[in-house]
């Protein structure tokens, strides 16, 4: 199959032929319809931090065209599915609990040699990960579930009172979902805090109620100038050091800070702030089975209109250029690939 490979950092992707992968038995070969570029493959290319040879791709959908063995009768070829794109050990509290991203032994496909992603015209998932794509859900939808799965977890972890007011830090593909999610879950105000213009103006189309520029304007002021208060709610969305200081500092009375964006460095915080307002700090990591599934039904019924996120779709030819580009300042949100392209 042809498949982009990575091999060291610095270097472009690799167009190239490589052995088809086969599904082992409880998994099944999907055609790769369309693969999502996530913010963390730009990072670990950049850093180096895949073996040579690894193929990226973690948010894919596409239709099934091999069943493998032991994985029953629910699913056949040419059904339309996504997948949480993890092996896990299934046997675990994180495993009984359906958290299965959480699980120690996780392994994200994608990320290894042996579980390669869905930069390519083949993946492999495990029969227990799969989700169904009604009619409805297209492949450009479908290929952004994983991502907005993580938002819509996201969302959960701060258990928003209907008509919250609610401060996003960062409207990457992440912010701007969480932005889509926590308007969906009945936020009266949801701002988005965010450099880019391009990307202000998708998060007011998918669901921020206002936005703003923290590079020319006081945030916390231009926060209560909008809602009348500070912020009960506010999700970091940026992942770089001393956002979540920012948001201790920035979040109202008994306010809840929910930490989405993955910062892998170092990061101090002073407590005192989160003290003196009894403040709650909780961490968001990937999803449940269940967000997937909420998230495909959102979109099948109408409720939520993720499109604006993907903003172009690109074949094998032009993909090491559009994904090195991707890493400047990007005028970009989702880019997906199309393998047949
Ligand atoms: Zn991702
Ligand atoms: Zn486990």
């Amino acid at each position: 199959m042809r498949a982009a490979v990575f091999h060291a950092a610095g270097s472009p992707l690799s167009i190239e032929q490589v052995p088809d992968p086969h599904p082992a038995a409880g998994e099944v070969l999907i055609k790769v319809a369309r693969a999502g570029i996530c913010g963390s493959d730009l990072q670990v290319a950049k850093l180096g931090a895949a073996a040579p040879g690894t193929i990226f791709g973690h948010e894919f959908a596409g239709r099934i065209l091999e069943v493998g063995a032991g994985c029953g009768s629910q699913w056949r070829t040419g059904d339309a599915v996504t997948a949480l794109p993890i092996r896990v050990c299934g046997h675990c509290e994180a495993c009984d609990e359906g958290a299965h991203a959480l699980c120690p032994s996780v392994v994200f496909t994608g990320t290894t040699l042996a579980f390669s992603g869905a930069y390519a015209q083949y993946v492999t998932a495990p029969v227990a990960m799969l989700q169904r794509l009604p009619s409805g859900v297209g492949f450009d939808e479908g290929a952004m579930i994983e991502p907005l799965a993580v938002a819509f977890h996201a969302v959960g972890r701060a258990e928003l009172a209907r008509g919250a007011s609610v401060l996003v830090l960062g409207a990457g593909p992440i912010g701007a979902g969480v932005a889509l999610f926590a308007r969906h879950a009945g936020a009266r105000h949801v701002v988005v805090s965010e450099y880019f213009p391009s990307r202000r103006e998708r998060a007011l189309m998918l669901g921020a109620t206002a936005v703003l520029d923290p590079g020319a304007e006081d945030v916390a002021a231009r926060f209560a100038a909008i809602t009348g208060h500070a912020p009960k709610v506010i999700f970091e969305c940026a992942g770089k050091p001393g956002m979540i200081q920012q948001a201790v500092e920035l979040a109202g009375l008994r306010g809840r800070v929910v930490v989405v964006g993955l910062c892998l460095q170092e990061d101090r915080i002073l407590p005192l702030p989160g003290f003196l307002k009894e403040l709650s700090i909780s961490f968001a990591q990937c999803y449940h089975e269940r967000d997937f599934a909420a998230v495909i039904d959102a979109i099948a019924r109408g409720e939520v209109a993720p499109q604006p996120m993907h903003t172009a779709t690109v074949g094998f030819d032009e993909l090491p250029e559009v994904f090195d580009s991707l890493r400047g300042a990007s005028p970009h949100c989702k880019v997906l690939i199309d393998p047949a392209r």
